[in-house]
């Protein structure tokens, strides 16, 4: 530990002890996984439908404790062609039981990445989690006139009146999303580039709507030279491989998200490319393997 690190423990900016952010390629496209921070949620925000003692089960087959647990929040950062693409903004500041998430501006700085370099903005829904480090003071000066923000259109339709009668979420949660949602719509709506089942964003980067999470809900598909990596957004959680079955509180469509879940996994087990995910513990790269009537997620090796 550098005196340094001693002075400003786990602190923000470049001298935290641990970097948050791990590069990979794909190809000849770069992708930068980049932690937003943790949210502590209530564990049963994880399985709404399943019995609480096979949840708990879970939990303390995983040495988690079985109240709260720490969610990730992880956004990418792609280079392909002469694109850079922000897969979503993480939480800002948006909401107060956060403290230890909003970071991507200054883990951005420490890897070198200026916000006014970004040419796009990829959106794989618009809860605030994905999009709330996009309202942070001074970001949106920051960012080109010039900067596209690709979303669903189902997406932007659905916040114009969201449905919440199907969550399970934590009180306080819904107004908060909504809000944000409007925010969001309000401030950027010029930047908006709306697409209806896929679009191109950048040369092997496509973004593709398999809705269930919300209508819009998308995951990003990066491909070239054989290599491949989904970012599946919240499309699956840390349970969601050994459960598929299991709702997740956020899910406006849970059964619909399960079978968007159950159709992600199994491609990815028979093509074995590359998963992330926003909310799997950082840096969630890794693969999918079947595993009797489920999934195993299988970590990938790190290369440093
Ligand atoms: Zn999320």
């Amino acid at each position: 530990m550098s005196l340094n690190n001693a002075v400003l423990p786990g602190g923000p900016g470049p001298e935290e002890l641990v970097p948050s952010r791990y590069a990979l390629r794909v190809g000849e496209i770069d992708a930068l996984v980049v932690s937003d921070g943790v949210l502590p949620l209530p564990t049963k925000t994880l399985a709404t439908n399943a019995d609480p003692a096979a949840l708990a089960a879970w939990l303390d087959d995983n040495y988690l404790p079985r109240d709260v647990i720490d969610w990730a929040l992880n956004v990418v950062v792609v280079r392909s062609g002469d694109r850079t693409v922000l897969i979503d903004a993480g939480v800002g500041t948006e909401y107060p039981g956060f403290p230890r998430a909003g970071q991507l501006g200054s883990r951005l700085d420490a890897a070198g990445i200026d916000l006014a370099s970004v040419t796009d903005v990829v959106l794989t829904h618009m809860h605030m989690d994905h999009v709330g480090g996009l309202l942070v003071d001074g970001v949106k000066e920051q960012l080109r006139p010039d900067l596209r923000i690709h979303v669903a259109a189902a997406e932007v339709k659905f916040w114009e009146a969201p449905d919440f009668s199907r969550v399970s979420m934590p009180p306080g949660f819904p107004d908060a999303l909504r809000a944000t949602a409007k925010r969001f719509a309000e401030e950027y709506r010029s930047h908006l580039r709306l697409f209806d089942d896929e679009y191109e964003v950048a040369p092997g980067v496509v973004v593709h709507r398999t809705g269930g999470h919300t209508p819009g809900h998308s995951v990003i598909r990066l491909a070239s030279g054989g290599d491949r990596l989904m970012f599946a957004g919240d499309a699956v959680f840390a349970v969601g491989f050994e459960h598929p079955d299991w709702f997740n509180g956020f899910e406006h469509d849970p059964e619909e998200a399960a079978r968007v879940r159950v159709r992600l996994l199994r491609e990815l087990a028979e093509t074995g490319e590359q998963l992330v995910a926003t909310h799997l513990p950082f840096p969630s790269v890794g693969r999918v393997a079947v595993d009797g009537d489920a999934f195993r997620w299988v970590a990938a090796f790190w290369d440093y």
